[in-house]
């Protein structure tokens, strides 16, 4: 079953790479020594409880915190799909528009929006 899904996940990916979002160094919790934890995305569980839903798409995303966003909005106004808005004090990136160009991310001064996920062979 797991193994169908993560078949069904990975079919897209002609490229044949992982794509990585995160090295943990030192990790010395939740089994055993010290190990480097290498994440990768396309995670099949989709889990209610998952610490790293940034984990379950397969393709890199931009993901934004909120608590270092300093509102210039400069993410807004680089955004070449106008996949950016501002609804509140929140920005909110329609991913139906957003083709994870990473534009943002490389536009924004504190690093609020970022990059997640890049494809290693
Ligand atoms: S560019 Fe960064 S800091 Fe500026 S509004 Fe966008 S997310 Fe916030
Ligand atoms: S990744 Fe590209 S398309 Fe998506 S919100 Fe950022 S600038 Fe817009």
């Amino acid at each position: 079953m797991v193994m169908n899904i993560l078949k069904e996940k990975t079919k897209n990916n002609l490229n044949n790479e992982a794509v990585i979002f995160d090295f943990q160094k030192y990790s010395i919790h939740d089994g055993p020594g010290i190990r480097t934890i290498v994440f990768i995305k396309g995670c099949p569980l989709s889990c209610i409880w998952c610490s790293n839903p940034e984990s379950q798409d397969m393709k890199p995303q931009v993901v934004f915190f909120e608590k270092n966003c300093i509102d210039c909005g400069k993410c807004i106004s680089i955004c070449p799909r106008s996949a950016i808005k501002k609804v509140s004090e929140l920005k909110i990136i329609d991913r139906e528009l957003c083709d994870s160009c990473g534009k943002c991310a490389d536009g924004c001064p504190a690093n609020a929006m970022r990059n997640c996920g890049r494809g290693f062979k």
